[in-house]
């Protein structure tokens, strides 16, 4: 009998050494691109804090850091990198400069949906490059949220044909911007916070942002009548960054709980935008009934996409890696965009 007590005790012994609970308090740090009240942007970090926190039982916590804090919103990167951080809440096309293969873990112009993207990423070669492409910066990068489809802007004059865009002054960061910039477009860089005067005042012409749901809180419906659809960041992914070396030092379930936590925050990003562009779209077309929703017309459409392939294939030509992922890319994308046709496309043209 003393035996059997003996052992069992034994087993809750090294039950509990295996458990989160025996293991040692983990406190990280991470630094967002956001102010900490930009949501939907801002929610992942705060999500996956509290899900660690739940997980771990109070062993495993981060602390979440805004643009108003860190006052390095485009330093991100460099602070994961350094180890002043463990963790960050970004968009990994802002590190084109640093290195032209970052784009392809946020969108590009013309490229993947949400759906089709994520396949590529878990399912295809998406997650494998972007282990390749951070792996230089001691960091690992994972999905962290995603918009859905951007509309392509808010413009002051309704664009007919390719010549309406020469010289019209846009807003568009990334390659969206290279894009426009051979078709004549002149393309501005304003802080956030100047973009709603800029375009009252006509300083610019146009802009693009996000979609309704962000949109609406920045006001350019008030000043500009002309809301055209996407096609330039057809499912930005933004990106949650992670020190290799303080993940490294991780316990084995602390990392499952981090990894699981991230996918977790990400997909809710996904639906909290979708639900508030449902909500601001229906406020905004009752506030504001002469918002007029455009689609590109056809010429326009084919002059953008024959210049974006002329971007991809200029980087293509200098940087080996692009060409690559460039390849893998556009492969997947013609047979995922087969099946999203006959699926999504099929069911919303019912109506039609
Ligand atoms: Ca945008």
């Amino acid at each position: 009998m003393k035996r059997i007590v003996k052992a069992a005790a034994l087993v809750g012994v090294v039950a509990l050494l295996a458990s989160p609970l025996a293991a040692k308090k983990v406190k990280w740090k991470l630094a967002e691109t956001w102010p900490s009240t930009l949501t939907p942007l801002a929610s992942p970090p705060l999500k996956l804090a509290q899900y660690v926190k739940e997980m771990s039982d109070g062993k495993f916590i981060i602390k979440v850091e805004g643009k108003e804090k860190h006052k390095a919103p485009l330093g991100i990167l460099d602070m994961v990198k350094g180890g002043q951080y463990q963790m960050g809440h970004s968009g990994s096309y802002y590190w084109k400069g640093k290195d032209i293969n970052t784009v392809w873990f946020t969108t590009v112009p013309f490229g993947m949906t949400p759906s089709e993207q994520y396949a590529w990423f878990y399912y295809g070669n998406g997650m494998k490059y972007m282990k390749e492409v951070y792996d230089k910066f001691g960091v690992m990068n994972f999905p962290g949220g995603n918009t859905g489809n951007q509309m392509g802007g808010w413009f002051r004059k309704e664009i007919n044909s390719v010549d309406d865009l020469k010289g019209l002054k846009m807003r568009i960061p990334g390659l969206a911007g290279e894009v426009l910039a051979k078709l004549g477009v002149n393309v501005t860089n304003i802080p956030a916070g100047e973009l709603y005067t800029s375009l009252d005042r006509g300083t610019i012409d146009a802009l693009e942002w996000v979609g309704p749901g962000m949109d609406i809180k920045m006001g350019f419906h008030k000043v500009a009548p002309y809301y055209y659809t996407g096609w330039h960041e057809p499912a930005s992914e933004m990106q949650f960054l992670v020190n290799k070396k303080a993940y490294n030092k991780l316990p084995d379930n602390f990392k499952a709980i981090l990894v699981t936590a991230m996918k977790a925050a990400a997909f809710d990003m996904y639906v909290e935008n979708f639900a508030e562009s449902v909500k601001a779209w229906d406020k905004m077309k009752k506030d504001f009934p002469n918002i007029k929703v455009k689609h590109f017309p056809k010429p326009v459409i084919g002059a953008m996409r024959k210049a974006a392939t002329e971007v991809y294939e200029s980087y293509a030509a200098k940087n080996p890696k692009f060409k690559e992922i460039y390849e893998d890319y556009t492969s997947y994308m013609k047979k995922a965009r087969a099946w999203s046709q006959m699926m999504q496309g099929g069911y919303l043209n019912l109506d039609k």
